[in-house]
């Protein structure tokens, strides 16, 4: 039963500023990306009210502005924001700001803003320029590695530490080699891998392939070797993740973010509420409608836990966890996977296996333990000797 009483800290807030994207990638899923809307600052300053009323607040929150591209909004605009939150939150909550973006229009007012709110940046690049380009186009079909790769200098030269986030699609899954090199050549140290998923406003998954796994195993097996070979200089997301569940060091590894409710609290750009996976933020479906729980305007964030469209899709998400946790071999690694990717493949929440997980969560546990098994062989060799 979804109460209050047991609900956990709210760890994550999604933001919208605005659904519009000045790129339009061949792979993304957002439904909106050419409507120019912008939160206003009304919404803004009620988000930060109804957060401050709300018990569900820990000590910490990170507060990712998503779901278009963040910096086609000037600046000022979230010099505004942080303000309004330092000034509602910030004695009781330590927050972080975060940027997902293209880095396509970093420039030097940026780079003073970043600075000056010690903002955490992940930029968008999927590896060499015939890669990246093949999908990360602009509306005429223009290829954004030049603009990326400027903006990813300017960090640099302004020493600002950032990690990248590369989506693996079918191409990628035999070039890792060229995806090494070019990301240790570019010095790019801290690399987290998506890959195409089939959600919302993009139906079709280039890995909808029966190959897809195996590929994609023999692909982090050797970007691990690689690594491994030139002394692991590039920290990968999934990699340290997955051997921190794998020697049993990350706790609370059976309980998803995404599956617990309000842990992701996700804000549309008219202050629509919505909870689980971001992605969620923007799709519709003929059941469940357009998964928006409850508005800033009428509601409080605690409010969600009373409407009966959040407390279904709750409960549909507890027993898929349960289905995984009764029938998958893999569920102390995964914790029983990602709400919006059981949906966007099963039309419900209460599945269990997905495309999604069999890459994401099997592929890389099967990789990294093969890599951990190779290194304790290598070390037993050793002592032999
Ligand atoms: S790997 Fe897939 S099937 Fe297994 S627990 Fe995770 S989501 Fe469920």
């Amino acid at each position: 039963m979804v109460s209050i009483g047991g609900a956990q800290p709210i760890e994550l807030l999604v933001v919208q500023p605005t659904p519009f994207c000045n790129l339009d990638c061949s792979y993304c899923y957002l439904p909106d990306r050419g409507n120019r809307q912008r939160m206003t600052e009304e919404t803004l300053q009620l988000l930060c009210r109804r957060l401050a009323d709300c018990p569900l607040l820990g000590d910490t929150l990170s507060v990712v502005w998503h779901a278009g591209e963040p910096l086609v909004l000037p600046p000022d605009y979230y010099e505004r924001a942080f303000r309004l939150f330092a000034e509602s939150l910030g004695e009781r909550v330590e927050i972080r700001h975060c940027f997902q973006t293209n880095a396509t229009l970093i420039d030097d007012a940026w780079i003073a803003l970043i600075r000056r709110w010690r903002v955490s940046v992940g930029v968008s690049l999927d590896g060499p320029q015939w890669l990246h380009d093949r999908y990360r186009t602009t509306r005429s079909g223009a290829g954004s590695f030049a603009k990326t790769m400027a903006g990813v200098a300017r960090l640099k030269g302004a020493q600002i530490p950032f990690h990248v986030i590369a989506v693996l699609t079918r191409d990628s899954l035999t070039q890792a080699d060229a995806i090494f090199d070019f990301f240790h050549d570019e010095s790019l140290w801290n690399i987290g891998f998506n890959i195409e998923e089939k959600e919302a406003a993009n139906p079709h998954s280039s890995l909808e392939v029966p190959e897809a796994r195996a590929l994609l195993h023999a692909f982090l097996a050797r970007f691990i070797r690689r690594n491994a070979a030139h002394g692991n200089p590039i920290m990968v997301r999934e990699f340290a993740g997955m051997v921190g569940a794998v020697l049993g060091k990350v706790p609370d590894i059976a309980v998803g973010q995404q599956s617990t409710p309000l842990k992701i609290l996700n804000v549309d750009v008219s202050g629509g509420m919505s909870a689980f996976s971001p992605e969620l933020l923007g799709a519709r479906a003929p059941d469940y409608g357009d998964f928006i729980f409850g508005r800033l305007a009428t509601h409080a964030v605690d409010d969600l836990f009373e409407e009966p469209s959040f407390r279904r899709v709750c409960a549909e998400i507890e027993r898929g966890v349960a289905n995984c946790r009764a029938s998958c071999g893999y569920f102390a690694l995964c914790g029983g996977g990602a709400p919006g990717n059981k949906f966007f493949e099963h039309g419900r929440f209460d599945g269990t296996e997905t495309h999604y997980c069999q890459l994401t969560k099997k592929a890389v546990a099967d990789a990294v333990m093969d890599a951990l098994e190779d290194e304790a062989a290598g070390l037993a060799g050793d002592n032999r000797r």
